[in-house]
């Protein structure tokens, strides 16, 4: 636990760990290019310009700052805590991953670099991706599994219509795991020009750590807004995870407050005894993958296994090192949503409030509706909306007519 000399939100120390979690396990060849990364974006962060420019982009490209928003129907339905929502869902593209897009690509470009790689699942990083590609003008090259083209076709098509050439990986099961290995392998053949884009708290060292400070905005506001809405923090804090990096950027501002509780919502898809779920932490076990070390989902041989759950971007099959540190410290709760339990809180959350959450965020909004009618009227709650449910429309539609 906590001394005198830790402080939650220091983070990774010289080599990129935290605890026994993270690092960078890569080939040989990558640690130049790691370490030259890692000195830009040391760099970047001190200086007052780049901030400035991030500061900008932030605002008229992303529309930053997200509302704080007051959900009193909601609240009143579920008869406890007083629940607010924090709107990364009104980001451009529809989630928070444009928070962390906008970031890397101002490093990117201020490195000299005119191709950006990235790997996605669902989609939605690549379109993130693909978006700010197109408005700095450069190549921009996704790696995606065969099976996840076949099964995310609109944003296969946005990604095209924004420029992006997409790379279908069919080695393993054609999903994102491949994909991750593929982004990789491509980056150490392109070396000079090339700038991988990963899209969550994963990966080698820095990612974790830089994804997390482009995240952070997120908890930033929340804890100014707070303050003027209530003038105090807030008691407890919510968000889904499928690599964490939401949950990390709301969470970062507040790790050193210690009567802030911090809930992490990891997919429980079919249910954790099923095996087809998507929760490393609570389901898997410690290993390496995607240059880092932290929970996986993999069989005993140490194969990773593929993720399930009814939200394509929970589908990662790890989690982020610092979310395995922070676990392991007993600092941050994790718990597991199933699909049905997710769908509910889906529905509930359209009629209640008017909003259409995507199916990752309703992960978190079910862990609400279990936890806020147990609180007392004047807890203060803050759940993250990570993302807008447009995208999840085909997904809900089919569930509604399977169940009709
Ligand atoms: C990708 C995604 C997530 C999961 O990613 P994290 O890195 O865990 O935040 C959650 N919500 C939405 C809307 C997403 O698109």
């Amino acid at each position: 636990m906590q001394t005198a000399t830790t402080r939650f939100s220091q983070g990774a120390d010289a080599h990129g760990q935290f605890g026994s979690f993270g690092g960078r396990f890569v080939a040989e060849s990558l640690m130049p290019l790691i370490l030259q990364l890692e000195q830009a974006f040391n760099t970047a962060m001190a200086e007052p310009d780049f901030l400035a420019e991030l500061d900008r982009f932030q605002a008229e490209f992303v529309g930053r700052p997200s509302p704080l928003y007051f959900a009193e129907r909601l609240t009143a339905l579920y008869g406890g805590a007083k629940i607010y929502f924090k709107r990364e869902e009104l980001n451009h593209t529809g989630a928070h991953k444009i928070n962390n897009c906008i970031g890397q690509i101002l490093l990117a470009r201020r490195m000299g670099k005119t191709r950006i790689i990235a790997e996605t699942g669902a989609g939605m990083h690549g379109v993130a991706t693909a978006t700010v590609a197109a408005r700095f003008g450069l190549q921009c090259v996704v790696y995606m599994g065969a099976t996840d083209i076949e099964r995310q076709r609109d944003n296969v098509a946005r990604m095209r219509l924004l420029g992006a050439e997409i790379i279908p990986v069919t080695s393993g099961t054609g999903t994102l795991k491949d994909a991750m290995n593929e982004a990789l392998r491509d980056w150490v053949t392109n070396i000079d020009n090339t700038f991988y884009l990963i899209g969550t708290v994963a990966g080698p060292h820095p990612y974790p750590t830089m994804v997390r400070e482009f995240q952070a905005v997120i908890g930033r506001e929340t804890r100014q807004q707070m303050l003027d809405r209530e003038g105090r923090l807030p008691d407890s804090l919510v968000a889904c995870i499928g690599g964490g990096s939401n949950a990390m950027g709301l969470f970062h501002a507040f790790l050193d407050d210690e009567a802030v509780r911090m809930i992490g919502v990891e997919a429980a898809g079919e249910g954790l005894a099923s095996g087809k779920h998507a929760a490393s932490l609570k389901g898997g076990f410690a290993g390496v993958l995607h240059g880092n070390r932290t929970y996986l989902l993999q069989d005993e041989d140490g194969q990773i296994t593929d993720a399930h759950s009814i939200s394509a971007g929970l589908d990662y099959p790890g989690i982020g090192p610092e979310h395995a540190w922070l676990h392991e410290q007993g600092r941050v709760e994790y718990t597991a949503i199933d699909d049905h339990q997710a769908l509910a809180a889906f529905h509930t959350c359209c009629r209640q409030e008017g909003i259409i959450p995507a199916l990752e965020t309703a992960h978190a909004l079910a862990e609400v509706a279990r936890l806020a009618p147990q609180l007392p009227s004047d807890h203060l709650m803050v759940v993250c909306l990570s993302g807008r449910g447009d995208k999840d429309m085909p997904t809900v539609l089919r569930l509604m007519e399977e169940q009709a």
